[in-house]
């Protein structure tokens, strides 16, 4: 949503409390897309640091659907965000903090959906698993292997072993 800050900024150190409320139904990252499964509000309190400075805080547990990095299955991952960020509304400043934070504050207007992807979209983690030991998908077939084994001859991924394996078919060729 776009919050207006002209209110708490109008009256030197106003503390504002409300909930701030998440619009986006799903997140795009690295060309994926992550439902959100539990979105509640951000309990926000907004402080007026006065020399045009508003504190931002707040903190929400979201919850995203994201597939296994094995087996694709979705699983549901829970994402703390934590805000505490001091936002510099004054229009001559142009510092590196500055740049950064254009994109979410257009003078006193803050997008807050903006602002909390922000702070969403780092903390997403790198690898998700279904489950400590998930068996994946056969590379074959494409059956989930935590349902059941395939037909499918593994291959083996290790050169090496690979190897190995010739010099026994070698030997059962020669057997029969
Ligand atoms: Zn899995
Ligand atoms: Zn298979």
């Amino acid at each position: 949503m776009i919050l207006s800050l002209s209110e708490v900024m109008a009256v030197p150190d106003k503390v504002v409390t409300m909930d701030i409320p998440l619009e986006l139904s799903e997140i795009e990252f690295q060309g994926m897309r992550y439902e959100f499964l539990q979105k509640p509000p951000l309990s926000a309190r907004i402080t007026n640091q006065n020399r045009k400075r508003v504190l931002v805080e707040g903190s929400a547990d979201y919850t995203l659907s994201i597939p296994c990095s094995r087996c694709l299955k979705s699983v549901a991952v829970s994402i703390p965000v934590n805000i505490h960020v001091s936002l510099d509304l004054s229009q001559e400043e142009k510092s590196a903090e500055g740049a950064e934070q254009e994109s979410y504050l257009d003078g006193f207007h803050l997008d807050t959906d903006l602002l909390l992807l922000g702070e969403i979209l780092p903390a997403l983690p790198e690898k998700v698993l279904c489950r400590e030991d998930c068996k994946g998908l056969c590379p074959v077939c494409g059956r989930n292997l935590n349902e059941g084994t395939c037909g499918c001859r593994q291959e083996p991924s290790d050169p090496r072993m690979a190897q190995i394996q010739d010099i026994f078919q070698k030997f059962n060729l020669k057997d029969e």
